[in-house]
């Protein structure tokens, strides 16, 4: 609890200096991807696929803000992952996530892995749903209130899940951050989900605001600009999924690996 009352403060603290809501909720960024157009691919679960059920958002409102975490579904080998859940409160937001899966034919029962980029509570909230999931959170995997360390806690800082999924670790926002890494996607290349590592697009051009509150900002710098360097498009915790630019990468220092029409 005192974390998330640190995390709102700091926060309100950082809407002071100019924050721009529009940039955060601007549906015309959902550009690059619409999860309506890959619903085939969703359903045939051959290729490996990211999209995203909930598109997260971050609105200041009276005396604070309103959280959305985005919330992901990773297809791979006919493995299904979601990563990332609303708040235990938030049911509009269950429902959105709820009718993003029926959309796509899955119940709840059929996804193999629950990942939780972080423990804040815009991020998880409605695991229990995943009833027959592997439940992965930090370098934990959790089975009713039986704890067991993962790689990631052992002595790695990366691991497959399955064969084009990798699960990092990428601490900064807070310390036990992890993304999920996910290559050679039909659509989009290496995908990186990387819950509050990065909020949005605009973050990562100008990173004022979430270094302001993140636990680590070394880590934290250090990690977003590990994974954006190896990432073709990034899902980020507070907006939509958007393809990593030039420009970015150069913000990030990336050692070569410039796209072709950044
Ligand atoms: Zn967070």
């Amino acid at each position: 609890m005192t974390t998330f009352i640190l995390f709102i403060g700091l926060f309100c603290l950082a809407e002071a200096q100019s924050f721009n809501s529009n940039q955060w909720s601007n549906p015309s960024m959902n550009r690059f991807y619409n999860p309506q157009n890959n619903q085939n691919n969703q359903n045939n679960q051959r290729g490996t696929n990211v999209s995203q059920l909930i598109v997260g958002s971050l609105m200041p409102i009276a005396n604070g803000f309103d959280f959305v975490g985005s919330s992901s579904i990773i297809t791979d080998n006919g493995q299904l992952f979601i990563v990332d859940t609303p708040n235990s409160g938030d049911t509009k937001n269950l429902n959105v996530m709820m009718q993003g899966l029926q959309s796509r034919g899955i119940q709840p029962s059929q996804i193999n892995y629950l990942i939780t980029t972080h423990g804040h509570p815009d991020h998880f909230g409605q695991g229990h749903l995943f009833t027959n999931a592997k439940n992965l959170m930090g370098g934990f995997e959790i089975a009713g209130s039986a704890f067991t360390t993962t790689p990631l806690r052992q002595d790695k800082d990366a691991y497959n899940l399955t064969p084009n999924i990798e699960l990092w670790n990428t601490p900064g926002h807070t310390a036990q951050d992890v993304s999920l890494i996910a290559h050679n996607t039909v659509c989009c290349g290496t995908v990186a989900v990387v819950g509050d590592l990065i909020l949005s697009d605009q973050d990562v051009l100008n990173s004022t605001l979430s270094m302001s509150f993140a636990q680590e900002p070394v880590i934290a710098k250090m990690n977003r600009n590990r994974v954006i360097c190896a990432s073709d498009y990034i899902v980020p915790g507070h907006g939509p999924m958007f393809r990593v630019t030039d420009q970015m990468r150069q913000i990030a220092q990336c050692q070569g690996r410039l796209s072709t029409d950044g």
